[in-house]
């Protein structure tokens, strides 16, 4: 049998709702924060990674699937969205379109890491960035954005880290004065470190090597070399993140993964994930538009880990599987050509509902429907199509009642619908259901209509 690649995974049905749900509900915050969704290919150039994540970092060192294609071109499959996102504002020309530019994009990445819990070869990150604004406010709100979406989602547990990563400048000061610390520690640190000392040394703060971590611990803080512009930047997105009464931790070590950070960086952590346990993560890179051909436009943003998220959730995907609502239990050749009929006419009416195709005793047909977990089931043979009524069964609390089989899908529906409106008791429900019934049945009688019953 050929299976899944390492690193890999498929999505079950059982999930795919969950995501759905989650996917929905973050696009639908970040419209409603001025975002508009951008799709961006899976290939791109190397050289786009490369130049944009910087290349003494584990990504473009070591986790990318990188191959040369037919015509020779060297391509790669992305491992993070905003590198694309930036080639494209700059290859479309958006920034001249409008000076503020607001932008999502939802997808898979790749990188050849190590698997294992929660983390994946490929993944799936939902990114949100905004070109144009040097207001710290910029940052603050995206945070706000990010923050207010994992508090919908009502996760457990979170905690938000912020740092400042100043600019060119006070991070030339800042090496200055961590080049000196890491002599210091060479007995401590691991060989990918010990490499990076002298080529990228902030690099060692994001190692994840235990001892390199507890080396790490009292090195100087990068906050301590703020320039004065970097330093009031960051004041104000504390302030405006205290205006937003949005808790915070501050983590100078904070660096992040990828080397085009400049001033804020973020990361949204989740005790309960263990070893991988950053649900979010971002951060301003003001030069990075620039870097890569385009104007000096500032930008900020995030990437959300949805295969995080879904794991904080994963107790609650039973939750929003879509179930079917109704179940068609037929007994008999002309009750189940009726039901197929109705199953079809329901479902175009948006009601989820399902059927037996073979022909099945009574028992298996309900065992079946308490299988799909259906709310009501409609019980129809060729004796009760003769009678013109159809036996309506709550599942929950098991009452049945009789329902007129003219015009059922449409009272059925209406019914539905109405209870949806009402959220009214199932016993109220079956009673509306029946008086709509009789009511219709009245009204052919009283208007005239010549309906087939009536
Ligand atoms: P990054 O692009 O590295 O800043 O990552 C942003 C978010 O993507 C992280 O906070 C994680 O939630 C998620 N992420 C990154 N790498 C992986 C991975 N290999 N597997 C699963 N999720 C990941």
């Amino acid at each position: 049998m050929i299976t899944l690649v390492r690193g890999f995974k498929d999505i079950l049905p059982a999930d795919t709702a969950l995501w759905q749900h989650v996917e929905a509900m973050v696009r639908e915050l970040l419209e409603d924060f001025g975002f508009a969704e951008l799709r961006i290919p899976i290939l791109e150039q190397t050289d786009l990674f490369a130049r944009s994540i910087g290349t003494s970092t584990d990504i473009v060192e070591k986790e990318m699937y990188t191959f040369t294609d037919r015509s020779g071109d060297s391509l790669t499959l992305r491992p993070e969205a905003t590198a694309s996102v930036v080639r494209a504002y700059i290859e479309h020309g958006l920034y001249a379109k409008n000076p503020v530019c607001k932008l999502y994009t939802t997808g898979p990445m790749f990188r050849r890491e190590r698997p294992q819990k929660g983390r994946y070869r490929q993944f799936y990150q939902i990114n949100a960035e905004v070109f144009g604004l040097h207001d710290p406010r910029a940052d603050a709100e995206l945070i706000l954005v990010l923050m207010t979406c994992m508090g919908r989602l009502e996760l457990p547990g979170i905690v938000l880290h912020i740092n400042s990563l100043g600019c060119p400048e006070c991070r030339s000061k800042f090496k200055g004065a961590l080049k000196p610390f890491l002599t210091g520690k060479v007995h401590e640190l691991c060989s990918n470190c010990l490499r990076r000392r002298d080529k990228n040394p902030m690099r060692i703060f994001d190692c994840k090597v235990p001892t390199c971590k507890k080396a790490m611990l009292d090195a100087p803080s990068i906050l301590d070399y703020l320039c004065e512009t970097c330093q009031s930047h960051f004041e104000t997105v504390k302030r405006s993140l205290d205006r937003f009464q949005i808790p915070y931790q501050i983590n100078h070590r904070l660096v992040r993964g990828l080397d085009y950070y400049t001033r804020t960086t973020f990361e949204v952590l989740a005790q309960a994930l263990g070893a991988q346990d950053a649900v979010a993560g971002g951060g301003r890179y003001d030069g990075l538009v620039k870097a890569l051909g385009g104007p000096d436009q500032p930008a900020v943003g995030f990437a959300i880990g949805v295969d995080r998220l879904m794991e904080l959730l994963a107790a609650r995907a039973q939750s929003f599987e879509k179930r079917p609502h109704l179940f068609i239990a037929a007994l008999g050749l002309r009750a189940r050509d009726t039901a197929f009929q109705w199953v079809q006419d329901f479902r175009i009416q948006r009601v989820r509902a399902e059927m037996d195709f073979e022909n099945r005793s009574l028992k298996s047909q309900m065992r079946r429907a308490d299988k799909l977990g259906v709310s009501y089931t409609l019980i129809v043979g060729d004796r009760e199509l003769d009678d013109g009524a159809v036996v309506f069964r709550n599942m929950t609390t098991k009452e049945q009642e009789n329902v007129p089989v003219q015009d059922l899908v449409e009272l059925v529906v209406l019914g539905l619908h109405f209870s949806r409106m009402r959220a009214p008791r199932d016993k109220f429900f079956c009673s509306y259901f029946l008086v709509s019934g009789v009511l219709f049945g009245v009204g052919c009688q009283v208007s005239g209509v010549r309906c087939k019953k009536h």
